[in-house]
C-alpha cells in the first residue's frame, strides 16, 4: 500500500530496499554490540570534546562497508566514480535510513555520503590536482571533509564573513575565525570561505572564494568542540585560521564566485535535512501509534480519545505533505532547475513538521517520552537544530517571499 502517486525510479526504490537491508546488517547490529558505547556519553566523546576513538573507529566502519556497497557514493556523478543517482535518490535514500533506523541507530548517518562530510557534486568544482589528490580516499570513504562558511560574526547573513585571502605570489594567505564547522574534528579536508576581493564582498557582487584545505595544514586548527544540549563532546567545531598558505589548484569552483559553491552545497543539505525530518517524523509518529494502543488509561487504550489521536492524525497530515514537497523538490532539482522558492518552502515546512510529530509522539508517551531509551529526544533534539542549520526558518521565509514578490508565484 502506498499514499504516494508520485512515479519513482524503478532504480531510486531498489536503492531504497537495498539500503533499508544494509541498515539491518550493517548498522544496527553495530548498535546492538556496543551499546555500552552508544549508551554511555563519558566513552562516546574525549576529554576535549571529541568523539571518541571508538566512535571514530565505528563512523569509519560504516563509510566504508557502505562505499564497497556502492551506497556511500550513490549519488556522487559518474565522471566522478559514483552512482550517479541525483537528489531525488538522495531523499528517498536518507528518508528510509531516518525512517527505518529511527534515532537511536545513528550510525546510519555515514552510510550515504553527507555532502559536507564526503564526496559529492561539490566535487565537479575542483581542480584536475585536487582531484587526484582526494577523490579516491574520499570516495573509498577512507577520509572527510568539513564545509566552513559560518563565522561568529556572519551565519544567516553567510556573505558578511570576514576570512581574508590575501593574494601572495600565485597563491593566497587565509586568515579568519569559522563556527559551527560540523564533522571538523575528525575531518581531513575542509572546504574554506573567504573573502578574495573586499570591494566586491562589500558590494555583495561576489568577492567570495572557496578553497579546499587539508585540515593538517600549517595555520589550520580545531581550536574549540562545541557542545550543545547537555552533550559532553560534539561534532561541531569552532576553527582557526591564521596565514594558512592555499596555492591555485585549491580554488574550489571560480575565483570570487565561491558564494555559487556555498549555496549549492546547502542546497544538498536542505534536501537531506527535509529527509531527515520526514524520516523521523515518521518513525515517531509510528511509535506513538503503537503506545497509543497499549498503553491504558481510565480502563481504556489511550487510542481511544481523541485528545491523543486527532494530534496524531495532524502530524500524519503535516508528514505526508513535507514527504510529497520533499519528493517533488528532489525531482526539480534533477530537471537543472534551482528549485530555490520550493527547497526553501520544502526545508522550513518539513523540518517544523517532524518537529511536531516528535514533540506530540513525546506527549503521547506521557513521562516515558522522556527517557533516552525511546530515542525521542534525540529525535527532537535533532530537528530542533535543523530548524536553523542549513539556513533557519526565518531565512527561508525571507527567500521565499523575495521570490513571491518578483513574481514567481507558481505553487
Ligand atoms: C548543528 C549545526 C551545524 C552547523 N554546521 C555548519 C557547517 O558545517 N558549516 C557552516 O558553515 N555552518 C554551519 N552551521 C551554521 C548555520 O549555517 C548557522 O547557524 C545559520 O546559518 C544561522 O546563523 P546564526 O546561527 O549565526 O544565526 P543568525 O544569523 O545570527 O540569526 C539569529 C536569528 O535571527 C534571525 N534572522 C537573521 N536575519 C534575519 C532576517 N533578515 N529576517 C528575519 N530573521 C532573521 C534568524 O532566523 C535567527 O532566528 C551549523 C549550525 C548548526 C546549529
Amino acid at each position: 500500500m502506498t499514499a504516494i502517486a508520485i512515479d519513482i525510479p524503478e532504480d531510486v526504490l531498489a536503492v531504497r530496499d537495498g539500503l533499508r537491508g544494509f541498515a539491518e546488517a550493517e548498522i544496527m547490529p553495530r548498535h546492538a554490540a556496543n551499546r555500552e558505547l552508544f549508551e554511555d556519553q563519558r566513552l562516546l566523546y574525549r576529554e576535549d570534546g571529541r568523539f571518541s576513538d571508538e566512535l571514530v573507529a565505528l563512523i569509519g566502519e560504516v563509510r566504508r562497508t557502505a562505499a564497497e556497497a556502492g551506497y556511500y557514493t550513490m549519488c556522487v556523478p559518474e565522471e566522478l566514480g559514483g552512482g550517479g543517482l541525483g537528489h531525488l535518490a538522495y531523499f528517498v535514500g536518507f528518508e528510509e535510513l531516518f525512517h527505518h533506523c529511527g534515532p537511536q541507530n545513528w550510525l546510519m548517518l555515514y552510510a550515504i555520503s553527507h555532502w559536507a562530510f564526503g564526496p559529492s557534486r561539490l566535487l565537479e568544482r575542483v581542480t584536475e590536482r585536487a582531484r587526484e589528490e582526494i577523490l579516491e580516499p574520499l570516495m573509498a570513504g577512507e577520509k572527510t571533509m568539513c564545509f566552513g562558511l559560518s563565522e561568529p560574526g556572519a551565519g544567516s547573513d553567510a556573505a558578511a564573513i570576514k576570512t581574508k585571502a590575501v593574494a601572495d605570489g600565485e597563491g593566497w594567505r587565509l586568515s579568519g575565525r569559522k563556527i559551527w564547522t560540523s564533522n571538523a574534528p575528525i575531518a581531513d579536508y575542509c572546504i574554506l570561505f573567504a573573502v578574495t576581493d573586499a570591494e566586491k564582498a562589500a558590494a555583495r557582487r561576489g568577492g567570495i572564494s572557496a578553497f579546499l584545505v587539508p585540515t593538517s595544514a600549517e595555520g589550520f586548527e580545531v581550536q574549540r568542540v562545541i557542545k550543545l544540549f547537555g552533550h559532553i563532546g560534539g561534532d561541531e567545531a569552532e576553527l582557526a585560521i591564521e596565514d594558512l598558505y592555499v596555492e591555485p589548484w585549491q580554488l574550489v569552483g571560480e575565483l570570487h564566485q565561491g558564494f555559487k559553491t556555498a549555496l549549492y552545497g546547502v542546497s544538498l543539505g536542505r534536501i537531506y535535512n527535509t529527509a531527515r525530518a520526514v524520516g523521523y517524523g515518521r518513525w515517531a509518529l509510528e511509535q506513538a501509534l503503537d503506545y497509543a494502543q497499549t498503553r491504558e488509561t481510565f480502563g481504556r487504550p489511550i487510542a481511544d480519545y481523541q485528545g491523543v489521536t486527532f494530534p496524531l492524525a495532524e502530524s500524519a497530515s503535516e508528514l505526508h505533505a513535507a514527504h510529497l514537497m520533499g519528493l517533488n523538490a528532489g525531482m526539480l532539482l534533477d530537471q537543472g532547475s534551482p528549485a530555490v522558492k520550493e527547497l526553501s518552502m520544502t526545508k522550513a515546512y518539513a523540518v517544523q513538521a517532524g518537529f511536531r510529530a516528535v514533540d506530540r509522539a513525546m506527549q503521547t508517551h506521557g513521562a516515558m517520552g522522556f527517557t533516552n531509551e525511546l530515542g525521542l529526544t534525540h529525535a527532537w533534539h535533532a530537528l530542533r537544530v535543523v530548524n536553523v542549520a542549513d539556513g533557519t526558518n526565518e531565512i527561508l521565509y525571507r527567500t521565499v517571499a523575495q521570490r513571491l514578490l518578483k513574481g514567481d508565484v507558481e505553487l
